[in-house]
């Protein structure tokens, strides 16, 4: 770190944009997304070093400074109150006193809170240094064995139609897709994947990553659902879902030219027809455009 805080930072970063005030800085800290053991020693150095860790969670995070033998002031910041936690921040820093924010697991504004009081520090002038370390959706991709690009989609809507509609925009999109979903929608989600993409599709299902019940289950999108529902045990836990990309060619042509003449055909006929007539038209799959065309009317 540049620039000595109160507690005594000692460890340098390397350069930062020239304009940023003063030596104090808010420090980004990953923490562990389950193995208390996947922390790196600077994300430790930093915790111990800074005046006060920013946190999602202030007794979660006490429980990690704690088994670390680190007795740092804490705060919260978590999405009810970024904003004046970012403010809180900026008054630490104007003060020459670093700060670090972690949040529950993994990267912060990963999925998480941070972004904004990000953007706030940067903006009232003071430097913003990543201290990286684990994030579920790169350990995942780092075991599913799929091809880059990577778009990281995180959490879909929770509501069905909402969900259906934002997967629909990723139909024929040709890379790999990352998604994060909570253990009481999985199987929803996974059904709805399937519609929406295809059920030929490889997913990759990755839960409790680093946890006792570590699981990396691949299939295809329209087994899924059968393999969650066989085994409650399946169903519990964290997960994140790595979903290959639209085939290319022909089958994506397919796809993508069913869309557009389903949507066509919605705007005067009732779905059955135009999913019958768009399917023949088109050659691209009954199934997927039935579940488009539901999507499609339930957000209209
Ligand atoms: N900031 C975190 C990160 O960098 O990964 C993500 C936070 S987000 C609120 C929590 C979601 O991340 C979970 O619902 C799950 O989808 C995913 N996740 C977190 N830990 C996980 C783990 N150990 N195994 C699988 N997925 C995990």
């Amino acid at each position: 770190m540049q620039g000595k805080g109160s507690r005594g930072e000692t460890q340098a970063t390397g350069e930062h944009d020239g304009s940023a005030k003063g030596g104090a800085r808010l420090y980004v800290v990953a923490t562990p997304i389950g193995n208390l053991a996947d922390v790196t020693l600077r994300a430790l150095e930093t915790l111990r070093a800074v005046d006060t860790v920013f946190a999602e969670d202030t007794r979660h995070a006490g429980a990690l400074l704690a088994h670390h033998g680190i007795r740092a002031r804490i705060a919260a910041l978590h999405e009810h109150n970024e904003r004046a936690a970012a403010q809180r921040m900026c008054r630490d820093l104007a003060a020459g006193r670093s700060v670090a924010l972690v949040s529950d697991a993994g990267t912060p504004g990963i999925s998480d809170p941070g972004a904004l009081a990000v953007a706030a520090v940067r903006a009232a002038g003071y430097a913003v240094v990543p201290v990286p370390g684990p994030s579920a959706a790169v350990a995942a991709l780092s075991v599913a064995g799929m091809p880059g690009p990577h778009a990281f989609i995180g959490f879909l809507p929770a509501q069905g139609a909402a969900r259906r509609a934002a997967l629909a925009a990723w139909r024929a999109f040709e890379h790999t897709l990352v998604l994060y979903e909570a253990p009481h929608r999985i199987v929803e989600c996974v059904a709805d994947l399937a519609a929406v993409l295809g059920s030929g599709r490889t997913l990759v299902l990755a839960r409790e990553l680093t946890k006792v019940f570590e699981t990396v289950h691949v299939c295809a999108l329209g087994a899924a659902r059968a393999w969650l529902e066989a085994d409650a045990d399946r169903r519990r836990g964290e997960f994140v879902l790595v979903v290959a990309g639209a085939t290319g060619g022909a089958a994506a042509a397919r796809a993508a030219e069913g869309e557009r003449v389903l949507r066509l055909l919605l705007a005067d006929l009732p779905v059955k027809r135009a999913v019958r007539l768009a399917a023949d038209i088109t050659g691209a799959r009954k199934n997927e455009l039935y579940a488009l065309a539901l999507a499609l009317k339930e957000t209209a």
